[in-house]
Formats: structure tokens, sequence, C-alpha cells
């Protein structure tokens, strides 16, 4: 066993461990004893640190206590039971699930109702725990898509609609894709890939774990933005980006949704959500249901940051989103601009090979509705300082 631990250990040695964080997340945090902006979060809209979802965590605490369990086995609480509600409403969907992660609704969405026979068409760029799910549902007739081409996906459809299953009848072909993806920004052909899913017969599935709380009308997300309600079968969402606590969900029609409540493993043999978290999220609903207040800050930060980038002559590649990749190509200057950023109070993480192919490693810049034009500025000067520094710009 001796050697079992020695190759585990020299396979991780030279591994990057994760920034220490000593402080909440907001527009600031503390790394080391210091201050520094945060700058690259997915907390979109300052959630993490808003004074009345805090406060509705602490009153359910002293309400309800901390935990829950096994909603099928051990009951439910009425605040799980309230969180789907809401969350359906607001997507404008008849009905939600929540389980404990995004990772873990892909993994639902996709098990629950695909077997071994039936067909998944996926985005080259899918999230990992999308490719996880097609894996976990053991399915054999996988096609990749090139990215956000509907040129190559209706070949793939074309093809996909050849097959048959052993007993002679026809499979479920599901599409499947990222609604905003995370390392660029920009966003799936949504219109045009259920356009195709009609005229195949095919099943959609969008997870949009990027553009909940940043997309659509008040952050209702990708389908609200496309005004294509009702017409993707599977809506993913994260509660931990914009909504800054934890867990995941899926809308959909109210028969899919009470299908996965009968059968999603994930949902049956794993615990919900905590009361502090649930409280937590019932409450951005809340606020987001209120106001677009929120949202619209987000939008204003990101144009301002982006025409700033643009103009100092940073390429920030054609992300349509707040997510802002500044893009610097080689992997050790752009670990080198990421060290420098934090020396000069900025925290923005490197992204480098294999999260971004090679040759296209860059920092990726977050900016959020908790930030002030002036937090803005400080950023903006210390990038220009270090690309200057470096000869990028
Ligand atoms: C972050 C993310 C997830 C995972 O969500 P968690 O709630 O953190 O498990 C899934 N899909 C996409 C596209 C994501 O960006």
């Amino acid at each position: 066993m001796a050697d079992f631990y020695k190759k585990l250990k020299q396979e991780t040695q030279n591994a990057k461990q994760p920034v220490v964080i000593e402080s909440s997340e907001g527009a600031y945090l503390v790394v080391a004893g210091q201050k520094k902006l945060n700058f690259c979060s997915s907390h979109y809209l300052g959630f993490a640190v808003d004074a009345r979802i805090k406060k509705a965590a602490k009153d359910a605490i002293d309400e309800y206590g901390i935990g829950t369990g096994y909603r099928t086995i051990a009951g439910t609480n009425v605040l799980n039971v309230e969180l789907e509600d809401r969350l359906a409403k607001f997507k404008k969907a008849e009905g939600a699930i929540v389980v404990a992660g995004g990772y873990l609704a892909n993994m639902a969405a996709i098990q629950t109702i695909l077997g071994k026979e039936d067909v998944v068409i996926s985005d080259e760029l899918n999230h990992a725990s999308i490719i996880d799910a097609i894996r976990l549902a053991q399915i054999k007739n996988r096609f990749i898509y090139k990215h956000r081409d509907t040129v190559d996906l209706e070949e793939k459809l074309k093809e996909a609609s050849t097959i048959v299953k052993e007993d002679g009848s026809k499979p479920l072909i599901l599409i499947v894709t990222d609604g905003v993806f995370s390392m660029d920004g920009d966003l799936a052909p949504l219109p045009e890939i259920i356009k195709l899913a009609k005229k195949y017969g095919a099943l959609t599935m969008v997870d949009d774990a990027h553009g909940e709380g940043v997309l659509g009308n008040g952050g209702r997300g990708i389908v609200d933005h496309f005004g294509l309600h009702g017409q993707v079968d599977i809506e993913v969402g994260t509660l931990s980006k914009a909504f800054s606590v934890m867990g995941g969900f899926i809308t959909g029609k109210k028969p899919l949704i009470d299908f996965y409540k009968q059968k999603a493993r994930q949902f049956m043999f794993s615990s919900a959500l905590s009361i502090p978290d649930t409280a937590a999220l019932i409450e951005g609903v809340k606020i987001l249901e209120e106001s677009d207040a929120p949202v619209k800050k987000l939008w204003e930060n990101t144009k301002y940051l982006k025409e700033k980038f643009s103009k100092l002559g940073f390429d920030i590649g054609n992300s349509e989103t707040p997510i802002t990749p500044i893009i610097l190509g080689d992997e050790d200057i752009t670990l080198k601009f990421s060290q420098r950023l934090l020396e000069e109070g900025v925290f923005a993480s490197a992204i480098r090979f294999p999260l971004v192919p090679k040759g296209k490693a860059r920092i990726r810049v977050i900016p959020s509705a908790a930030h002030s034009r002036g937090d803005l500025d400080l950023a903006i000067a210390a990038f220009e300082k270090i690309g200057k520094e470096l000869s990028v710009i």
C-alpha cells in the first residue's frame, strides 16, 4: 500500500493550492491578512453579504434549527417546499425540484430520464458535470457537436434519427448545452437549438448556472432572455453562483418534475438543503422578484468594465455576459499577471490549460453588483499598470 500513497503524493506535489479567504466574500475579501478586491467570484449580485439574506438565514435558524434530512423518508421541511414553489414561479415554469448542488442537478436531470439506448447530443464545451452525467447514465449513443455550431448539431441530429433501439422503438434524443459558457461568457444559440429540436423530435436541456440571476428580466435566466418560456424541456440551475448559497435545481413541466421527485436518485438518496441555506435562498428569490436593481447594477458595471478594458487594448474575447476573460495567451505571463494583481490588491485568478486550450490562458474577471465605480477604477488601474509592466498592452 505504501506505493499507492507514494503515487498519489507524486501526482499532486505540484498542484496549486486554492487561495484561502479569511473573510466574507463581498466587493472585497481578506487573503493572508490583507484586504483584496474580489474580482473573480461568481457571486454576481453581492448576495453572499446581503443584509436581508443574512437576517433571513439567522431568523430561520431561530425558528427551525439547522438540519433537515432525506425528504422522502424523514419528511420535508416547509421551507424546502416553499423554495421550490418560489423558484418555479420565478422561472415561470410549472414546477421545480431542488437538490444539493448544480452538479447533482445535472446528474438527476439526465440519469433519471435517459436509458443506455437513448441518445445525447452535447456541445463540446459543456460543463464537466454534464459530461459526468452522460457517463453516469451509461448512454452509448453520445454525439458531441462543435461549440455553438448549429450546422454541426443538425448533422448529429440527422445521424441520431436513424438510430433504433433493440426492441425496434425510437430512442429519446436529448440536446444538452450550457446556457452561458463559463470560460468565455458566450451564449448558447438557444432559439436555433429549439427549432432543430422541434424538427427532429428531440428534447432540450440547458444548464443555466451562469445565467441565473444574470440574464433575462430580473435575472430569470437564458430562457427568459430569449423569450422561450415553456419551450426548453429541462432547465438546470445552480444556487451557488448568483444566489451565493448552495444547491441546484431543475425546472420544467409538472409531469417531468413530479417524475424526478419520485425517481431521481440524487433527490431520494441525498439530504435536503439545510435550514439557513434554504431560508437565504428564499430571500434571494424574493429580492429578485421585488426589484431588478441588483441585476441592472451588475450589467452597468459589466458595460463600464468592458469599455475600459477594450480601450486599454486588452483582448476580452467575445463574451456576452459579465464573465470577462482577459486573454493573455501565454501560461507563464498569465500566472505572473495574476500574482502581480494580488500584490496590487486585486484577487483575480489565472485560468490555464486544461481549463482553457493551450495558448488561450487568461485572467477571468467577473464584476458584481457589489462593486462601486471606485472599486472598478481601482481594478482597471491595476490592470493597466501590470499590463504595461509585462508588455501585454
Ligand atoms: C458551477 C456550475 C455547475 C455546478 O454547480 P454547483 O452548484 O457548484 O454544483 C454546473 N454547471 C455549470 C455550467 C456551472 O458553471
